[in-house]
């Protein structure tokens, strides 16, 4: 550890630096498909089968054959005799003899003897005993069939559900193959369906259970201990004497583990002493995959987290050039017995709004790395400040700011697309309340000190 702190680093050196540590993610467990969610597939997904696994239909309607419907227009629609029903999860294994149709529902396992399927939509149910010719497929006098409803597919549509009709009236001829899903036109057995990486979402569940996978491999998720750290900090609830405050970063940052998919450890208060920051940390070395402080990691004379990390392994003090947020403190205890992991120390400044700034810009991609996830797509925009944007020169600003809404709390847009945003309130690093009605961070280059009204600034949505 060098006595002076090294030269400020850039938020894009510290964040490379700090991936480079965390190494390779987490190992891997299989989970039913409903643990899942928004966990890292550890390794292909292929399929075992076809999807569809046999030919189906794409509407309701009738099976048919094509070539009895070739001619079949609204005002000259052909007569089929229905001969029969099928349903999803029905049998296919309904003969449908020429000049015949077989009613079918969408989904309905196809009949192999029918080549195509006619849609309800353009049908007429014929009224019993209205053609002599049924049986056989048949033109019928334009005077003699009835206007289909008007327009109301749904109506049609329950036509599925009611008893089967003697026949039916085409009004549109269909090409062979018409309205047939195929077996594998989705997926072919053996296809690879998802590379690992990937973030498992509801239509990754989805599909893979359409082809049959309940469990998936995917990476362990992190476990993250979090501990505050400072004399003045008391629990909620307890008395506040005249030097006390309530311990905001504990819940706010378990709560920013919690949404970043890692399961959170309370630690508690530690008081301003190496001995009591090391009582909370060592047993949480064990079942921990990072430990997370705040508070105590600057220069003043109590800053003892930076000792205690020391204590557990190696640290190193950053000042990266941000504001809010340095410095931070980065570390990694000893190979730990039994796995011979490193645990991840982070030391975060004990502002509140410093601590879940760095936790935004630092810990939650250490986060990610480790729960096998790709690198944060951050969620930025283009905006326009509203009123005087101002910060030091020298550190790249992320100011909290709100998005104007309109009468419904939907963001408005620019027709450039960009969105309009104003300072949430005092932009001290202490100041939680315009933290919390923040939407977004205004994202202020380190050159720039000031920018007027009307200027376009890059925001970082804070949550979508
Ligand atoms: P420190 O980083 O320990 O020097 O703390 C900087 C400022 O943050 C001080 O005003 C602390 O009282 C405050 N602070 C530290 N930890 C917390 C916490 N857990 N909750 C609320 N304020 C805190
Ligand atoms: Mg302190």
């Amino acid at each position: 550890m060098a006595d002076r702190p090294e030269p400020m680093l850039s938020v894009e050196e510290a964040q490379d630096r700090l991936l480079e540590a965390v190494g390779s993610p987490l190992p891997v467990e299989d989970v039913p498909l409903a643990q899942a969610l928004d966990r890292a597939l550890a390794e292909p997904i292929r399929s075992a089968v076809d999807l569809p696994p046999w030919d189906n239909s794409s509407m309701d309607g009738f099976a048919v054959h094509a070539a009895d419907v070739a001619g079949a227009t609204a005002t000259a629609p052909i007569r089929l005799r229905v001969v029969g029903d099928v349903r999803a999860g029905g049998s296919p294994h309904v003969d449908v003899p020429p000049g015949c149709a077989v009613r079918i529902a969408t989904g309905a396992p196809m009949p192999p003897s029918a080549d195509a399927v006619v849609p309800v939509e353009t049908t007429i149910v014929a009224e019993e005993g209205a053609d002599s010719a049924i049986g056989e497929a048949a033109r019928v006098e334009p005077a003699r069939v009835e206007p289909a409803p008007a327009g109301s597919t749904r109506a049609l549509g329950f036509r599925a559900l009611e008893p089967l009709p003697d026949a039916c009236l085409v009004t549109a001829a269909v090409e062979p193959g018409a309205f047939i899903r195929r077996r594998g036109e989705d997926v072919r057995a053996g296809m690879l369906l998802l590379e690992p990486h990937r973030r498992v979402g509801p239509a990754q569940i989805a599909l893979a259970a359409a082809v049959g996978v309940d469990s998936l491999r995917v990476h362990r998720r992190p476990v993250a201990g979090v501990l505050s750290t400072g004399d003045e900090l008391r629990l909620a609830g307890q008395e506040l004497g005249e030097s006390g405050i309530p311990d905001a970063n504990r819940p706010g940052l378990l709560a920013m583990c919690s949404d970043a998919g890692a399961r959170a450890a309370d630690l508690g208060i530690a008081g301003d002493s190496l001995e009591s920051i090391l009582r909370a940390l060592r047993p949480a070395i064990e079942g921990s995959d990072l430990l997370i402080v705040s508070g105590g990691v600057s220069l003043g004379p109590y800053d003892i987290v930076r000792t205690a990390f020391e204590a557990l392994g190696q640290v190193e003090l950053w000042r990266v050039a941000i504001q809010p947020g340095k410095p931070f403190a980065f570390g990694r205890s000893s190979p730990r017995d039994g796995d011979g992991r490193r645990v991840l120390l982070f030391g975060l400044p004990g502002n509140p709004v410093s601590a879940l700034v760095t936790f935004e810009l630092f810990v939650r991609p250490a986060l990610q790395r480790l729960s096998g996830l790709p690198a944060p797509t951050a969620r930025v925009d283009r905006a326009v400040t509203e009123g005087r944007l101002e910060k030091a020169a020298g550190r790249r600003g992320y100011l909290r700011v709100t998005v104007v809404r309109d009468g419904y709390g939907s963001p408005i847009r620019d027709p450039q697309g960009r969105l309009r945003v104003r300072v949430a309130g005092h932009q001290g690093s202490h100041v939680l309340s315009a933290m919390a009605v923040a939407d977004a961070l205004a994202i202020v280059p380190e050159a720039v000190e000031r920018l007027e009204p009307g200027a376009e600034v890059e925001i970082r949505w804070l949550r979508a």
